[in-house]
């Protein structure tokens, strides 16, 4: 069954590849006449800009809600479920801050661009009590109608817990919910069938206009995520493995390389979580928390993606020329975590969620098309750090409930 699509995602990542390649091509030509490019290329760009900007809010309300939802499930397995929970937003939100850090490390050497025709809105001037009080919609649908993502998130978070304490009754509601989600998860796919065809019209004026540079900077802001991958795996994953797992670091990784590869090649946490599973059981999780927490780990904890998000928004940000705040950096470690939530394991689905993130900070979503090229290099090394970051709360949370069944027959 999975022959197939894998195939087609490949092809896709190619056709990506081969965008670029003609991109950079086609751009170095038209140097002297940039501004041909600007008019009648990019329009194309910004149609398939539109089309990823469309998806993205119903994408967030309804993976969110049905994220909650599954909740319901985390209260049945109690203990499990809770110990998860805590450690898939915990390393996410360190992933975040690693992916930052190491963006602001790299930022002297991102360049600012030659941005053409492209605006952006500086929206520093909020305090952090207004930005605080703007989390909150005042409004059921103005969330939607602006596209404010954290307006968005708390939208969704509220209905997805209302809908989780009304209980039973709700069964239709959550049913409807999920399919909906696989509705636009569909039309997300569709969407980025067409990313060839943006990544060629939006990156042919940015190199017309800015030269050879940019692909230089495009190597530079990929090392810099790979040193955020390298962290979180080697560091954070190692740590809370032999700290709280009880397992040797180098058992883990050795444990995991098959699958970690598989990870890299498919660029799907989805695809991989058959693997995961037995991988993970073979290392000592037990077979009742692997069973639970891997399928929620692949749908939720996206730490590697999370970490690009850091990253990228910083390359973004410079090469527009803009300086974020502190507060704006708070924004996007909280709205990054939750969207790393959002985002599905499949190929590309981080890309998307980088618009909200990027949005929800006022920064230009045009700046996708600046990564967009090479986003499969990116997801193939963050789908492995998402698959990772799974696997060890596997380890983790088995760990723990061992030596809570220990203390309990000890006590009786
Ligand atoms: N491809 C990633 C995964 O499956 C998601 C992403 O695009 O960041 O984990």
């Amino acid at each position: 069954m999975s022959a197939n699509p894998k195939k087609k995602k490949l092809s896709l990542a190619g056709q990506i590849f081969i965008a670029l390649i003609l991109a950079i091509i086609v751009g170095l030509c038209m140097m002297g006449c940039s501004d041909i490019a600007a008019k009648y290329i990019k329009p194309f760009g910004t149609i398939f800009l539109n089309l990823v900007k469309f998806i993205v809010c119903p994408i967030v309300l309804f993976s969110i809600m049905s994220g909650v939802m599954s909740m319901r499930d985390i209260r049945k397995v109690g203990a499990i479920g809770w110990k998860t929970i805590v450690y898939y937003l915990l390393t996410t939100a360190c992933a975040i801050t690693i992916g930052l850090l190491v963006g602001n490390i790299f930022k002297g050497i991102f360049p600012v661009l030659e941005t053409t025709d492209l605006v952006y809105e500086a929206n520093t001037s909020a305090s952090f009590m207004d930005t605080l009080v703007g989390i909150f919609p005042s409004n059921f649908l103005a969330p939607i109608v602006n596209a404010n993502m954290l307006q968005i998130i708390v939208m969704a978070l509220l209905l997805g817990f209302s809908v989780v304490l009304v209980g039973e009754k709700m069964e239709g509601v959550i049913a409807a919910t999920t399919r909906l989600t696989d509705v636009f998860m569909k039309c997300m796919e569709l969407i980025l069938k067409l990313s060839p065809i943006g990544v060629f019209c939006l990156l042919t004026p940015v190199i017309a206009a800015n030269g050879p540079a940019i692909v230089g900077s495009l190597a530079k802001v990929l090392l810099a995520a790979y040193i955020g991958y390298l962290i979180q795996l080697i560091v954070v994953y190692s740590i809370t493995v032999r700290t709280m797992g009880g397992m040797n670091p180098v058992t883990f990784f050795k444990g995991m390389l098959s699958t970690m590869i598989f990870a890299f090649s498919s660029a799907s946490s989805v695809g991989t979580l058959p693997l995961n599973m037995e991988a993970t059981q073979k290392l000592g999780a037990d077979k009742e928390v692997t069973s639970f927490v891997l399928p929620l780990g692949a749908t939720i904890n996206m730490d590697g993606t999370a970490i690009y998000m850091g990253v990228c928004s910083i390359f973004i940000a410079s090469c527009f020329g803009i300086e974020l705040t502190i507060s704006q950096m708070i924004t996007i470690v909280l709205t990054a975590t939750l969207a790393s939530i959002g985002t599905a394991g499949v190929p590309g689905a981080g890309m998307i969620m980088l618009a909200m993130v990027l949005q929800s900070v006022g920064l230009p979503v045009e700046g996708i098309a600046l990564v967009a090229g090479i986003d499969r290099l990116f997801d193939m090394g963050r789908t492995v750090v998402n698959i990772t970051g799974d696997s060890s709360c596997a380890i983790i949370v088995s760990n723990a409930e061992r030596k809570r069944e220990a203390r309990k027959a000890a006590k009786s």
